[in-house]
């Protein structure tokens, strides 16, 4: 009996800590190592076998020796992953990292606060960044917000609040029986929007997809038609998502006249300002958000132009007591006080499906306070800069030609070739086997395009160069 309770996960002495604290330096500076050189490695590598037969061993029933599983890390896991940390990374929409969000991100697995509720300071940095997301997208003080995954579930919280406007509280219980609701969006939405469909329980055979103008925006008119469309047939239009930033192009939507439509119809505007929206913090380029701050919700993420680690996504919704209305629930272990520490209702379990929540807020304040927004609205416009020197460089190269308008930060082209899809596929694949650049793929109008995303704080325009020179040089052999 004497021995109870002495066993716990910790070093048992002094020395023990010592040792611990030592090894956690080095891990520390290891890391500082890998950020400070990143330039020096490959964006990616293909993986060897025999490092992927190293991750199906049986569970291990005995302790290991933290250095040696960190020596693992260092050989097997650092050098595979998927290089979005490196300057020249351009594929998809992947955002950079920073040491100041590493360093957060520790501080807030030191401290092991869950922000599903309850009294606390961590809590009030989330609201504080609430604070800092309302003004900057000139929001209300009633509207609510929350951290999450990404923009993926926050889409998905917009849907579902939206759908509490629609049909009222009730749905929570009834379920959506016989309602025939129909939402909107742009056919070059990212497909989480169908898949919150999915999700929710409406479907998305009730999500219409409509068509694009030459600039890759939703076609106003188009949209008009198919609510009156859908009126006609008896469907219940509720839901228009506007696009700021989209995935394949970098469109934004003319948001202000969708806003229009949504007022006009009763329908709620939601913006997926994935990546997008915070290009308010671009003075050069808030301009172009013009209808933002008319939105009912906003979807976007922090771990993208914003730079914070992995994940960070951020959910904003106008109404306030229409989102806590949509989640909150009664639970005897939940109760609230007025004082104590399960007081400071209403709590974030109140407002998205979520109950135990890690404290993604630390790394994203950390990274405003560090930076401070001017600073990272340069880094935006920055990125964009590159885009434009990119898209300069195809339209200046005989054997390139650009796909797509150059709107923002994505750029679309393409190697000249009577067989152009599958040189371009190639090229793509031998750039990111050769570590040099990491561009991804898109099809535009059954096309296949070479699409450079670039978000990256540390891309320069070095890094556009040598994107260039290597697909010209694939290209070449493709
Ligand atoms: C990245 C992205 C998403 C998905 O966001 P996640 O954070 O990956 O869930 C949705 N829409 C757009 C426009 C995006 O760029």
């Amino acid at each position: 009996m004497a021995d109870l309770g002495k066993d716990s996960l910790d070093p048992q002495q002094a020395e023990d800590w010592q040792e611990l604290r030592a090894q956690g330096q080095r891990m520390l500076s290891d890391m500082f190592d890998y950020l400070e050189h990143l330039r020096e490695r490959p964006v990616w590598q293909p993986i060897p076998q025999e490092v992927r037969e190293g991750f199906h061993e049986a569970m291990p029933d005995k302790p290991g020796d933290l250095a040696q599983v960190h020596q693992t890390f260092m050989q097997d896991i650092l050098p595979y992953a998927v290089g979005n940390a490196h300057p020249g990374f351009m594929g998809w929409v992947h955002g950079g990292g920073t040491a100041v969000g590493m360093l957060a991100e520790m501080l807030a697995a030191g401290l092991n606060a869950n922000l599903g509720g309850r009294d606390q300071i961590p809590i009030a940095v989330e609201r504080q960044v609430l604070e800092w997301v309302r003004d900057l997208f000139g929001f209300p003080e009633t509207a609510s917000g929350l951290f999450v995954t990404g923009t993926s579930m926050a889409n998905l919280i917009g849907l579902l609040v939206a759908r509490t406007a629609a049909l009222g509280t009730r749905v929570r219980q009834e379920g959506l029986a016989a309602s025939k609701l129909t939402a909107y969006t742009s056919a070059g939405a990212h497909g989480c929007i169908a898949q919150a469909m999915n999700v929710s329980g409406i479907g998305s055979d009730a999500l219409r997809l409509i068509p694009m103008n030459e600039n890759y925006q939703m076609d106003v008119a188009a949209l008009e038609t198919a609510i009156s469309e859908d009126r006609r047939q008896g469907f219940q239009p509720f839901f228009i998502v506007g696009v700021a930033g989209s995935v394949d192009v970098g469109a934004i939507d003319d948001l202000a006249a969708i806003s229009r439509i949504a007022k006009r119809e009763g329908l709620w505007f939601h913006v997926d300002g994935a990546y997008g929206a915070l290009a308010m913090l671009a003075p050069e380029l808030a301009p172009r958000l013009e209808g933002l701050a008319l939105a009912d919700s906003i979807a976007f993420d922090f771990h993208k132009w914003a730079q914070v680690p992995y994940d960070a996504g951020f959910i904003v919704v106008r109404d306030g007591t229409l989102q806590q209305s949509t989640f909150t629930s009664p639970a005897a272990y939940l109760r609230r006080e007025t004082s104590g520490m399960a007081a400071g209702s209403p709590w974030p379990c109140d407002l998205g499906p979520d109950l135990s929540r890690g404290f993604r807020a630390l790394k994203t304040w950390f990274t405003i306070k560090v930076y401070g927004a001017e600073k990272m609205g340069q880094v935006i416009a920055k990125t964009c800069a590159l885009a434009q020197y990119l898209k300069q460089c195809v339209e200046n190269e005989p054997l390139l030609e650009l796909l797509a308008p150059v709107s923002l930060n994505i750029v679309c082209f393409r190697y000249r070739s009577i067989d152009a899809d599958r040189v371009n596929a190639a090229i793509v694949i031998a750039l990111q086997e050769s570590g040099i650049a990491a561009p991804s793929t898109t099809l535009l109008d059954g096309r296949l395009a070479i699409r450079a995303a670039i978000v990256n704080h540390r891309t320069e325009a070095c890094d556009i160069d040598a994107l260039v020179r290597a697909t010209l040089d694939f290209g070449k052999v493709a």
